[in-house]
């Protein structure tokens, strides 16, 4: 490429120094429509189009309007945006469709806060935006989360009469979106004159984007009986709502939709559908699917090998990574996660400690280890009791390890009641992420399981005084295609009085077959009975309790918690599973846990 690159450039300033006595016209028309293929061919080296520009200015050509617009798109597409920005502060009063290239050339390369300030510099200059200025503009603003600009730029938008122009305001849509502003979102969307295709699924992907998997849901619902029609873009939204949820048997109907359609020849809709079922807990069925898809490719693979790891199966997960390895694909990093998740799930230190190495010896920047990577390995080694190994591996990290990384290992010395180290990593976390409340929860959790009350109550009140909120744990059970979700000690659901009864009495019976409440993990210095009380409200607890009423025999249970499962809630399944002859699936923040016949799939090592 280069070669040939430079003949071209040495042929165009020959073809300048010989045809100089030739006319103007023809000469430059020549010349002009050689640097255009020029511009064209030169797409790959920032370098290359800073000689062709150095060229145009020798030859007087860099007047031409054209020329320089190819130029600075092409800078633009490489990501070299300070060349480009000096180019474009070179020309003399650039057209709106120059502000635009530049506008969406920091937008593309992820610097909103100088799109935006680039747009405020046109306005400033009096400028006219256009149809082709807001989307752009819209973007950065919702790139940066700034609702204050987002709302400037809206008064634009109506100012210059573009309030209607349907991409102007599906971006506009997506912004309050992304900002949490849904009602204004919804209300755009509502008053939208075409309800158009284009509009639903951006504001379903938005929705699933910014956590929102249920709204998501609600509006592919809403969508389906307007009576459109979703195509493989909605479908893609709605499974992965579906999988965010753990929601199997909404998943279920519209694989069944997917098949219906004949969308099932589409990559993107079966990886889609893959990621459903293995984070539904279903992973039998995603190998079904698998083992049957015409086409594969590399992400086809790792969702497999990392749900196999997710619902416990280390063995299996390993062994399609090797497969795959056979089969000519090559991983890349978020492959090489699924194999390290499955290492941590099972202890396997010696693999773990080598597929790491295997990274860190590629040649592959997207094989690489990331800070998501160490902090898997940070967790297999402190999980395995190497607390000091895996504090000394962070510490020889080459990039700056984050509170991932760090939160890892305090998470280990929880479970392993290493109170000095704990102490020393979550002062170095407080720095770091100081709003984050798990951290405190960890470590008023070492020193609530050794019975130091007066540390755990210091913990307590520096949350208190830096206003540090915890994220309230939920657990979610679906039952006749409804979700039902539950938070500690709640009483709000219509079948409550039902499900307390069936909790006490299940309570009853698994401690006559030897469950004893674990109340090592219950923060608060209370008396015994008001902490096991706490404990038996658990999230967890109430949704399996509504299961136990609402999901038929021999149907498993399924129950998806936002935050880790508590010791004392795993015990409480494992007898429910026993007691009950359930089968019982939950996922966590971190993994499955299959529950059977007294039994997790975890082995106990979460
Ligand atoms: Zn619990
Ligand atoms: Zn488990």
């Amino acid at each position: 490429m280069l070669p040939k690159l430079f003949s071209s450039i040495l042929h165009c300033s020959v073809f300048l120094h010989t045809h100089k006595n030739s006319t103007t016209t023809s000469s430059s028309t020549f010349t002009k429509q050689a640097f255009a293929s020029l511009l064209q061919s030169s797409s790959s080296q920032s370098h290359q189009l800073k000689q062709i520009h150095a060229l145009l200015l020798t030859t007087g050509l860099s007047i031409k309007n054209s020329l320089i617009t190819q130029l600075l798109t092409s800078l633009t597409l490489l990501g070299d945006m300070t060349y480009a920005r000096l180019l474009f502060d070179e020309m003399h009063k650039p057209r709106s469709f120059l502000w635009n290239t530049l506008i969406k050339g920091y937008v593309k390369n992820d610097l909103p806060i100088e799109a935006i300030s680039v747009y405020q510099i046109m306005r400033g200059l009096g400028v006219r935006p256009d149809p082709f200025t807001f989307p752009f503009v819209l973007k950065a603003c919702a790139q940066v989360d700034d609702l204050w600009a987002g709302q400037e730029v809206h008064a634009h938008v109506v100012k210059f009469g573009l309030d209607f122009d349907a991409i102007v305001r599906t971006e506009l849509m997506l912004l309050y979106a992304k900002v949490g502003e849904l009602s204004s979102a919804n209300y755009l969307f509502e008053s939208m004159s075409e309800r158009d295709l284009v509009a639903w699924n951006a504001l379903i992907a938005v929705y699933v984007q910014t956590g929102n998997a249920g709204k998501a849901l609600g509006m592919f619902h809403v969508m389906v009986l307007a009576g459109i029609r979703p195509d493989s873009v909605t479908v893609v939204s709605a499974l992965s709502a579906c999988a965010n949820l753990g929601c199997l048997e909404t998943g279920k109907q519209i694989d069944l939709f997917v098949i219906k359609e004949n969308l099932n020849s589409n990559l993107f809709v079966n990886n889609a559908r893959l990621d459903m079922y293995a984070k539904c807990g279903s992973i039998e069925t995603a190998r079904c699917l698998f083992d049957k898809m015409p086409q594969r490719n590399v992400i086809s693979w790792s969702t497999m090998i990392g749900g196999y790891a997710m619902n416990g199966d280390s063995g299996e997960s390993l062994r399609l990574f090797s497969l795959m390895q056979n089969a000519g694909v090559q991983p890349n990093h978020v492959t090489y996660l699924g194999v390290l998740s499955a290492c941590c799930h099972a202890g396997l230190i010696r693999e773990g400690k080598s597929y790491f190495k295997e990274m860190v010896k590629s040649n592959d920047c997207n094989v690489q280890p990331r800070l998501e990577h160490y902090a898997c390995l940070v967790d297999l080694l402190g999980r395995s009791r190497h607390l000091e190994e895996a504090y000394n591996f962070i510490k020889s990290m080459p990039i700056e390890p984050d509170a991932g990384v760090w939160g890892a290992l305090l998470g280990a010395c929880t479970i392993h009641q290493n109170i000095k180290l704990g102490r020393h990593v979550a002062d170095i976390l407080f720095n770091l992420a100081p709003e984050v409340a798990s951290y405190h929860v960890l470590l008023s959790n070492i020193y609530a399981a050794s019975g130091r009350w007066g540390d755990v109550e210091k913990v307590r009140q520096k949350m208190r005084k830096k206003g540090v909120k915890k994220v309230v744990a939920y657990s979610a059970v679906e039952a006749n295609s409804e979700v039902h979700v539950f938070h500690g000690g709640d009483r709000s659901h219509p079948l409550s009085s039902n499900i307390y009864e069936v909790l006490a009495e299940l309570i009853k019976q698994i401690t006559s077959i030897g469950y004893v409440p674990n109340t090592t993990e219950v923060l608060h210095d209370m008396q015994m009975e008001e902490k096991e009380a706490t404990l038996s409200t658990h999230s967890e607890k109430l949704a399996i309790a509504f299961g136990l009423i609402n999901v038929r025999s021999p149907f498993p249970i399924r129950v998806m918690k936002n935050l880790r499962i508590c010791n004392d809630c795993h015990t409480f399944m494992k007898f429910t599973s026993k007691v009950t002859n359930r089968e019982i699936i939950m996922r966590d923040k971190n993994r499955f846990h299959h529950f059977k016949d007294g039994s997790c799939s975890c082995k106990d090592f979460w």
